[in-house]
């Protein structure tokens, strides 16, 4: 099980800033920027590239979702970046598919 699971079903804490029947949004542990969200689903997909077409839905709901704590938090207009680290090279840490919402501050390109 991984922590990610751990705070879905609430047997450790977390700030959770959005949650629907599909998704739970909160706030990363070790922010990058003033504003640092993960958004992930209740489903326990690993990673991006581990999603079924039947699961294509719920990978556009995740987006939304990470636009609408973008507007809660403020940044809609300033702009932001949502990524997702898939694997090994990718720089994913917890298997469970999660989305970063980072923004309050520019962000540079190409990420390191
Ligand atoms: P990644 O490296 O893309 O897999 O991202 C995992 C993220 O989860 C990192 O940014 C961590 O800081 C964050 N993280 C790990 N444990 C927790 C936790 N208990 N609550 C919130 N964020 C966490």
């Amino acid at each position: 099980m991984t922590i990610f699971k751990k705070i879905i079903d609430r047997e450790i804490p977390a700030d959770i800033v959005y949650e629907d029947d599909l998704a739970l949004a909160f706030r990363d542990v070790s922010p990058q920027a003033p504003v640092h969200v993960l958004v992930i689903p209740k489903e326990e997909i690993a990673r991006v590239g581990d999603a079924s077409r039947e699961q294509s839905a719920l990978l556009g709901h995740l987006l939304w979702v990470a636009a609408e704590v973008a507007r809660q938090e403020g940044i809609a207009g300033s702009g932001y970046r949502v990524v997702t680290n898939n694997g090994r090279d990718g720089g994913q840490s917890v298997d469970h598919l999660h989305l970063h919402v980072l923004g309050g501050r520019p962000m540079g390109w190409p990420p390191g």
